[in-house]
C-alpha cells in the first residue's frame, strides 16, 4: 500500500505508469512506493530540488537506469521518499582527445559514451550487461566492474572527477580532468561507490583509451579449478600484459542453459567441468595477438592444463563465444533463479573458494544444484545455487537462503574476501555488512553520512544506518 506525500512538488509531466517502473528493483525483489519521479534538466535545478527537499525533510531517491542488483534505487515502501533521475541530463559536455578525456552528464547511457569515444577512436573500458541501459551517474555510485575490469581496472580507476549536488544543495565542482592533482582530499573518489547516500552526481570526467584495434579471443576447456590462475599469467605474459577479459564458466552453468536454449552450442567438441573465456586486445597499427594467443593455446595444451577449445577465427566466432557467456544468467532464470552471491576473494585463491564452496554445497544443499560463474581475473566469483528440477522452488529456495548462504558468507569471510565484488550494499545487504563488515569501518561510513547528511535525505534506508551503526561501534569500543 502507498500512501501519497503531501508535498507540493508533482510529477508535472509523467504520469503514474511512468513512475511505475522504477518503483520497484530490476529482479522484483524490492517493492516501493512515491508520488514523484524528478527529471531536472540542469545541475541548479537539482541543487534547488535537493534544498527544497532539505527544508521539507523529504527523502530523495537518485535512479539511473534502475538496474541496481542490491534495491538500491528503490524507493521505502511507505512513500515518503521522491525519486530524481538523470535521464534529461544526457549531455556529452566535452572530448578532449588529446588528454584522453572526455565530460559527460550523469544521464548518459554507458553504451552512448561507449559510442562517443569510438567516433573519436577512443574507448571507455567498462562493459557490463546491463550497458544499453545503466547510467554514468549508476555506474559511478556503484563503482561498475564488468567483463574488462582486468586490465582496465573498475569504474573508480576510470573517474578523473566528479561534479555533484551535496545533501545541503551546494554543488561540489570537482570535475577536473587533471591527471595529477593533489591539492587535498581527491573528495570524488567519497561519492564513488557510495550509492547516491552522500550526494546526486550530475556530471562526470572519465579516462578514455585509445580503441582497441583487433583482439584475440578463445574459449577454452580447462583441465583443473587450480589450473584457472596459472593459465591467466601465461596469457598474461605470452600476450604482453594484454588480457582484457578473463571469465569463467562452469559446466553445470552451461549446461543450465544448453538444456533451455538448445539452438546455443557448446564451442568444445567434449563437455569438460570447466571454461574460460579469454580475450586479449590491442590498439596497436603494427603488433597482432594471433600469434601471441595461438603460442598460449599450444603451450596450455602441452603442459596439459588446457584439454580443448577454439580461438576464434571470425567476428562471428568471437561474439558467438560471448554470446554464451552473457546468456549465463539467463540459463539460471529459466531454471527457476537462484540464490545468488557476488563474492570476491584474492585471485591467487579463487581456486580453493570454489573447491570449498562447492563441497559445504554438495554436503548440506539438500540437492541444490549449483551455478559458478564469473570475472575470475578478479577474483569475483558468482556462486549461485538453484534448486533440484522437481522441488518446491520456492521454499527451497528461502532454505538456500537460511542455510546454505550463512555457510558461504562465512567461508568467505575467513578467506578474507567480501560479501559483496561488484554490486554495492543497497538495501539488501545492509545486515550483511553488519554481520560481516568491519565495525570501525563501518562506525567511520555513519559518522561520514551524518556530517555531510545529517537530516538523512539522501537515498535513506541505502548502505548504512546513521545513528545506529555509530553507537554500536562505541558500544563494543568501550
Ligand atoms: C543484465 C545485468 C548485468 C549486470 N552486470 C554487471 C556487471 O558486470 N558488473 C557490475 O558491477 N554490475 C552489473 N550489473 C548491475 C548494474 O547494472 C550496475 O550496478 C550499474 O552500475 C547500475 O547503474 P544504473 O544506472 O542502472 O543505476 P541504478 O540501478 O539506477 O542505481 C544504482 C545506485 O546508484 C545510485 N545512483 C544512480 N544514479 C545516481 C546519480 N546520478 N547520483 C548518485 N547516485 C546515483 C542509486 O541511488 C542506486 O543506489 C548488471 C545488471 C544487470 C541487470
Amino acid at each position: 500500500p502507498c500512501s501519497p506525500l503531501s508535498t507540493k512538488v508533482v510529477a508535472q509531466f509523467y504520469g503514474a505508469k511512468t513512475i511505475a517502473g522504477f518503483t520497484h528493483d530490476f529482479r522484483n525483489k524490492y517493492f516501493g512506493c512515491t508520488s514523484a519521479l524528478l527529471r531536472p534538466r540542469n545541475v541548479a535545478d537539482v541543487a534547488r530540488i535537493v534544498e527544497k527537499c532539505q527544508q521539507h525533510g523529504v527523502g530523495l531517491v537518485p535512479v539511473g537506469g534502475n538496474t541496481s542488483y542490491c534495491g538500491g534505487a528503490t524507493p521505502s515502501a511507505q512513500g515518503d521518499q521522491l525519486l530524481i533521475s538523470m535521464q534529461r541530463m544526457n549531455a556529452i559536455r566535452e572530448v578532449d582527445v588529446n588528454n584522453l578525456s572526455m565530460t559527460v552528464e550523469a544521464g548518459c547511457l554507458l553504451s552512448e559514451i561507449q559510442s562517443a569515444a569510438a567516433s573519436e577512436n577512443l574507448f571507455f573500458p567498462p562493459s557490463l550487461g546491463s550497458q544499453e541501459s545503466c547510467q554514468i551517474g549508476g555506474n559511478i555510485s556503484t563503482n561498475a566492474g564488468g567483463v574488462s575490469a582486468v586490465r582496465y581496472g573498475i569504474t573508480r580507476d576510470l573517474v578523473l572527477g566528479l561534479e555533484a549536488v551535496l545533501p545541503n544543495g551546494e554543488i561540489l565542482n570537482n570535475l577536473s580532468p587533471l591527471r595529477k592533482d593533489n591539492r587535498g582530499y581527491a573528495l570524488h573518489h567519497m561519492l564513488i561507490g557510495a550509492e547516491g547516500s552522500l550526494g546526486i552526481i550530475t556530471a562526470a570526467s572519465l579516462r578514455l583509451l585509445r580503441a582497441p584495434l583487433s583482439q584475440a579471443t578463445a574459449f577454452l576447456a580447462v583441465r583443473d579449478i587450480g589450473d584457472l590462475m596459472p593459465l591467466l599469467a601465461m596469457a598474461q605474459s605470452a600476450t604482453g600484459e594484454a588480457v582484457t577479459s578473463f571469465e569463467y564458466i562452469s559446466n553445470s552453468s552451461l549446461q543450465l542453459l544448453l538444456n533451455k536454449v538448445p539452438e546455443l552450442r557448446r564451442p568444445t567438441e567434449e563437455p569438460a567441468e570447466h571454461y574460460v573465456l579469454i580475450e586479449a586486445a590491442t590498439s596497436s597499427t603494427i603488433l597482432s595477438l594471433d600469434p601471441a594467443m595461438e603460442a598460449f593455446f599450444e603451450a596450455g595444451m602441452e603442459q596439459g592444463l588446457i584439454l580443448d577449445g577454439a580461438i576464434a577465427s571470425s567476428e562471428q566466432q568471437r561474439k558467438d563465444f560471448w554470446n554464451l557467456r552473457e546468456h549465463i544468467p539467463e540459463g539460471e532464470v529459466l531454471n527457476g533463479s537462484s540464490v545468488k552471491h557476488d563474492v570476491s576473494v584474492r585471485v591467487s585463491h579463487v581456486g580453493r573458494f570454489i573447491e570449498l564452496g562447492s563441497a559445504l554445497v554438495n554436503q548440506y544443499g539438500q540437492g541444490a544444484r549449483l551455478s559458478i560463474y564469473g570475472h575470475v581475473g578478479d577474483g569475483n566469483i558468482h556462486f549461485n545455487l538453484l534448486a533440484p528440477e522437481g522441488a518446491d522452488n520456492a521454499a527451497f529456495l528461502e532454505m538456500l537462503q537460511t542455510e546454505i548462504s550463512p555457510r558461504i558468507y562465512d567461508l568467505v569471510a575467513k578467506m578474507d574476501g567480501s560479501f559483496s565484488a561488484e554490486y554495492g550494499l543497497g538495501q539488501d545487504k545492509i545486515q550483511l555488512n553488519e554481520a560481516y563488515g568491519d565495525p570501525v569501518k563501518r562506525a567511520l561510513m555513519s559518522t561520514l553520512k551524518e556530517a555531510i547528511d545529517p537530516n538523512n535525505i539522501m537515498n535513506p534506508g541505502k548502505v548504512v544506518r546513521p545513528g545506529k551503526l555509530g553507537s554500536e561501534a562505541e558500544a563494543s569500543s568501550v
